[in-house]
């Protein structure tokens, strides 16, 4: 435990850069493999008896550097980075579901990884429900003898809906379930899942983390048995495990993790609230606002609401575009969490995975609109936003 505050953490990892020249910020080992002084080292380390590095798929020092960081920033034991965040999604669950397990999910999850539960697991034996985790009836009745584990995004991307995670823990419990949640939009800064119980905790750190749409990466938090079962089973042997120059540009966009949250969310609530009152928008999803039902989470489960809004426009879905493709500064593009403002349509993009009748399930409408907001100074933000209103009008 570390007596620094967790923003402080974001800056100082667990371990110092142990640099024989003394270098501030701990040296990129940009290489493949580790050689031995013999063949006797050599076979020490592979059987576990002697610490050190193989090959960078097993470990490199840069993304030990990182996994220790975010690891402790979770208050987790330990933690393993991958290539990409749905590398950490599917790592969490192949490491522990065989054939005849069962998998409670959250009803609404970012696209990629509502395909790989509804479409993919099931090819493996693994049966999934979708439930609506706002709904504590509904989700109780979802849990059957052979459920394995629960699966929670929360804010969920991107209908925004936030999940009761002391609830999510105490049936994980209850039930002997393994808690996954994937705390992508929040970060540790603003939510500590492990606080609640919850098992393991995943993130693209593609977003927030690294911050600067540069790195596609994933972070997996929990406890040393665990990981060391991610490492040594699905990272080793299926292989999505991160490259050191990622783990290097991450740690070094964890520094500024504190400081961009608080713009991240300080912004978004002003756009957010300019939003709720602009005539041609007739929904906002954004938990910041006092409207909105996760609001009640707010400076309990969450310190704060976080960057991303989804919003739907009245009008038709031809306005929609037309509002996007009006944009002069924000990005139309997917991913979020960078300096940048991004906008995109998740029905047709990041979301797309779902059939039309899987879209409806799970409340994403085709007029909704995600915005990420982004660094920039907000005053420049809502007048982006305004002159797409004007053009649609
Ligand atoms: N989890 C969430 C909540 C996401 O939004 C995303 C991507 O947008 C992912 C996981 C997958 O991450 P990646 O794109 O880094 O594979």
């Amino acid at each position: 435990m570390s007596k620094h505050h967790i923003n402080t953490q974001c800056i100082h990892g667990p371990q110092k850069a142990n640099d024989p020249h003394g270098a501030l910020t701990a040296p990129l080992y940009q290489t493949s493999t580790f050689h031995f002084e013999n063949a006797a080292q050599g076979a020490a380390r592979f059987a576990g008896e002697e610490p050190g590095y193989i090959y960078t798929r097993l470990g490199n020092p840069t993304t030990t550097e990182l996994e220790q960081k975010v690891a402790q920033l979770e208050g987790c034991e330990a933690a393993a980075a991958t290539a990409t965040g749905m590398g950490a999604v599917s790592a969490s669950v192949l490491s522990f579901l065989s054939q005849g397990d069962h998998l409670i999910a959250s009803n609404a999850l970012y696209g990629c990884t509502f395909a790989f539960f509804a479409h993919m697991l099931p090819r493996w034996g693994i049966e999934v429900s979708f439930v609506d985790m706002t709904d504590e009836t509904a989700l109780r009745a979802a849990i059957q003898a052979n459920s394995k584990m629960i699966f929670v995004e929360t804010p969920i991307n991107p209908t925004m809906d936030v999940i009761d995670l002391a609830l999510i823990g105490q049936l994980a419990q209850q039930h002997n379930l393994l808690s996954v949640v994937d705390n992508t939009f929040l970060t540790p800064l603003l939510q500590a899942p492990k606080q609640y119980g919850i098992d393991i905790i995943v993130h693209s750190a593609t977003k927030y983390l690294n911050g600067h749409g540069d790195v596609v990466a994933g972070l997996v938090c929990g406890s040393l048995e665990h990981i060391t079962l991610i490492k040594m089973t699905v990272l080793k042997d299926i292989g999505a495990t991160i490259s050191p120059h990622d783990a290097w540009l991450i740690n070094r966009g964890l520094k500024t993790l504190a400081i961009r949250m608080e713009r991240h969310c300080s912004s978004a609530q002003i756009v957010a609230e300019y939003l709720e009152q602009h005539p041609q928008v007739s929904k906002v999803y954004y938990p910041g606002l006092k409207s909105h039902p996760g609001h009640q989470y707010i400076g309990k489960q969450m310190q704060a609401a976080g960057g991303v809004i989804a919003f739907e426009l009245k009008g038709s879905l031809q306005q929609g575009a037309q509002f996007i493709d009006s944009m002069q500064l924000c990005t139309i593009a997917v991913s979020l969490g960078d300096a940048e403002t991004l906008i995109q349509h998740p029905a047709s993009m990041t979301h797309s995975p779902y059939s039309a009748e899987e879209r409806i399930a799970a409340g994403i409408s085709d007029g909704l609109i995600r915005l990420s907001v982004g660094l920039e100074d907000v005053n420049d933000i809502v007048a982006d936003l305004t002159q797409a209103f004007t053009r649609i009008a």
